[in-house]
């Protein structure tokens, strides 16, 4: 793709992209944010498309409680909890305001925030071809999805996918257990053990040398000439979108059994670690259904793939990748490492989010050890994108807060969140690993 102006050109002309090119942690808080009901507008699904996507999960708990034990006590629904995090709050000495996590590290069935998009894009592919086939009529009980007759009918039909991880664990594992014939193309930085997982379930993993993108458009490109097959198509899917925004209806009830209040006095500031861009943008998305102008998002990204803040500052969105200038997207957050953002969540979600960063990759392996020391909580890096987000908030001179007349008794009152987006299901070598390079570059400070 030819950038039209020069990658010089561009970073004299916005200092954000200089700090990008030149691999410098930075922060871009958005100038062009409009009020959640202007802005809303630009999105092509509503509250309702959100409810409908709520009332799917529900239907489909009777046949999750049954394929996966592990859901049982939560009645089939696939929910992470949600922590305060006062030992890291004070380790990272970040006031005034209070730090929480939701927990997405520890969803069932995947252990990432994938099982939120991922699982739901493959209920509603199913869903769909059942009810055509006369297979589950409506109001059925759907636990009859779990048996030989319905997986003998799924068989005929192919899922595929491309994934830098991930995205493949969760729809391999869901699509393999409803009897789907299921394909991961999977990106050069997928680990081992997630390739190896998929393969147990009886899942066909393909591996690419390239990155993401590759893998996604070979997926793609091998799934279109197959009318039996649906490809999952990370970079536009309007499915997996909503199956994140339903997080925002589930969050909204645990904020209030904690007793936070979110509103105009009480605002909530959610980080959000974003690759491809749909799972941010759909609990963004979301977030500011449920909540209104009271939620502020960020995304965090790495600081080698910083494709979504270089697709919205450009305005060139799916048009440029972080190779066009110069970056290499190489990064040990492996569910970020993506190079290019998609098209649909940058030109939609972009009057409504408030701002991006970027994280180095030797602070998030030391937030990684930090987040085990002071609360015991064992992240994949790319979870701890979300960590500096408060800071950045609070520390930022760009005249952010004062143009949306947060002051500091706003300030004062206000809830942070770090979306926390995978890592449960990291082996505990890797862990390790990951442990060992983050207390090591701790220590050496
Ligand atoms: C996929 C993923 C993300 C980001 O989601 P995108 O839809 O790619 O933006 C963040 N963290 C983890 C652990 C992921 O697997």
């Amino acid at each position: 793709m030819p950038l039209i102006k020069t990658v010089q050109d561009w970073c004299s002309e916005h200092p954000v992209i200089a700090e990008l090119v030149a691999l410098n942690e930075t922060t871009w808080f958005n100038p062009n944010t409009a009020a959640v009901a202007e802005a809303l507008a630009d999105v092509p699904l509503t509250r309702a498309d959100m409810d409908d996507a709520s009332a799917r999960l529900q239907r489909f708990a009777a046949f999750i409680q049954s394929a996966f034990p592990q859901t049982r006590e939560a009645g089939g629904i696939i929910e992470s909890p949600l922590y305060p995090l006062p030992a890291l709050q004070r380790a990272l000495g970040t006031s005034p305001g209070q730090l929480w996590l939701k927990a997405d590290n520890e969803l069932p069935i995947s252990g990432s925030i994938k099982a939120r998009g991922g699982i739901y894009e493959v209920l509603v592919h199913a869903e769909r071809l059942a009810l055509d086939a006369g297979l589950l009529q409506p109001g059925d009980d759907y636990a009859q999805l779990d048996s030989d007759t319905a997986r003998a009918f799924f068989a005929r039909y192919r899922i595929a996918v491309g994934s830098t991880g991930n995205l493949g664990l969760s729809i391999g594992i869901i699509s393999a257990r409803l009897g789907f014939q299921a394909t991961v193309h999977m990106s050069a930085d997928a680990r081992q053990w997630k390739k190896d997982k998929l393969r147990a379930h009886g899942v066909q993993v393909i591996e690419y040398p390239t990155d993401y993108s590759v893998a996604v458009a070979e997926g793609r490109r091998q799934a279109e000439g197959d009318p039996f097959c649906h490809f999952v198509d990370d970079e536009n899917s309007r499915q997996l979108f909503l199956g994140y925004a339903v997080a925002a209806l589930r969050l909204q009830g645990q904020l209030r059994q904690a007793g936070i209040v979110v509103d105009a006095e009480h605002p909530l500031f959610v980080y959000l670690p974003c690759g491809v861009g749909g799972g941010p943008g759909g609990v963004a998305f979301g977030l500011k259904q449920v909540f209104g102008d009271a939620v502020h998002c960020l995304f965090a990204e790495p600081t080698h793939s910083p494709c979504m803040l270089l697709g919205v500052c450009t305005g060139l969105h799916d048009q440029v990748s972080v190779y066009d200038f110069g970056i290499d997207n190489a990064t040990a957050a492996d569910g970020l490492a993506v190079g290019r953002p998609s098209g649909f969540v940058g030109r939609t979600m972009q009057r409504l989010i408030d701002g991006h960063y970027t994280v180095s990759d030797d602070n998030l392996h030391r937030l990684l050890a930090l987040m085990e020391a002071s609360e015991g909580l064992r992240l994949e890096p790319s979870a701890l994108a979300g960590v500096p987000g408060m800071q950045r908030v609070l520390e930022e001179t760009q005249g952010y807060r004062q143009r949306l007349g947060l002051s500091e008794r706003h300030m004062a009152n206000a809830t942070h969140l770090i979306w926390a987006t995978g890592g449960s299901m990291v082996p505990e070598a890797e862990m390790e690993a990951y442990l060992a390079t983050g207390r090591a570059l701790l220590n050496a400070r």
